[in-house]
């Protein structure tokens, strides 16, 4: 199976998977650059998956349904803009196949109400995860519709895969969430290392994506609420607004997420 990161608008990425014939793409927020993906390798477009209703993420749809020879499979608790005979609304523990991969759906509420990610381990490869905007490279989406802990919650549950699981982010945001990061976690060695290696992938013009679950562990604050010095650096900002004896996890996330929306 091949992995291939399509740019798309300024900073999104369309994921394609395919076996050489046949591919699948998650979250086309545009037709434009799966249509060329699909032309210049020769492949038949077999399933869409989406992550959840934004426009960025599903603003392609219409345009590829025509070419579509499979489904969209996407989230049961949002509103997805494909005709209802070709969707498949997809729930908690649920599986899929799709180009003789078995895909694991886990809800993933916190960016969005139900917002899904997808989870697959094709024999003989790491795992693959497509989270849309629940988990980026250093960061993670901001809270639209859910609550910090349904995020945090969420977080873990992704956290908990292996750790050589591919992280396929929807977003090319790892420069700014590392400068963040840095912020938070001046003294962490493998997150400047982390930054050098973006930096020169940028400057290349070439992906950060996908990462890795092991990698986000050592680097991303918003995995790190429990580590002393993501805890110590959100205590020194709001002291009021968290002692230590009640600085759970969760509620070092919640801060840590607000001041991430204040971050300049
Ligand atoms: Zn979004
Ligand atoms: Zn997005």
């Amino acid at each position: 199976m091949e992995l291939l990161a399509l740019p798309a608008f300024t900073d999104n990425y369309i994921w394609m998977l395919h076996d050489g014939s046949e591919a699948l793409v998650v979250d086309p927020g545009e037709s434009v650059p799966v249509l060329a993906a699909l032309k210049r390798l020769k492949l038949g477009l077999a399933g869409i998956l989406v992550t959840h209703h934004h426009g960025d993420h599903v603003g392609g749809l219409a345009p590829l349904m025509e070419l579509l020879q499979g489904q969209v499979w996407g989230p049961a608790r949002e509103s997805i803009p494909a005709p209802p005979d070709r969707y498949r609304a997809l729930h908690e523990g649920e599986t899929l196949t799709l180009l003789g991969q078995t895909l694991q759906v886990i809800e993933v509420p916190g960016h969005t109400a139900g917002h899904l990610a997808f989870y697959a381990s094709p024999p003989d490869q790491a795992p693959l995860l497509f989270c849309g905007d629940t988990l980026f490279s250093g960061g993670c989406g901001r809270l639209f519709e859910g609550t910090a802990v349904q995020m945090w919650t969420s977080l873990q549950r992704l956290a908990a895969l292996p750790g050589n699981t591919r992280v396929c982010c929807a977003h090319e945001y790892t420069l700014s969430n590392l400068r963040f990061a840095r912020t938070i976690e001046p003294g962490n060695q493998a997150l400047a290392a982390y930054q050098a290696w973006c930096e020169a992938r940028r400057e290349q013009e070439l992906p950060t994506l996908p990462s890795s679950i092991g990698q986000e562990l050592d680097i991303n604050p918003f995995l790190r609420c429990d580590q002393a010095a993501v805890r110590a650096a959100v205590l020194a900002r709001s002291p009021e607004s968290l002692t230590a004896q009640q600085a759970e996890p969760a509620a070092v996330f919640a801060l840590l997420r607000q001041w991430k929306n204040e971050f300049r």
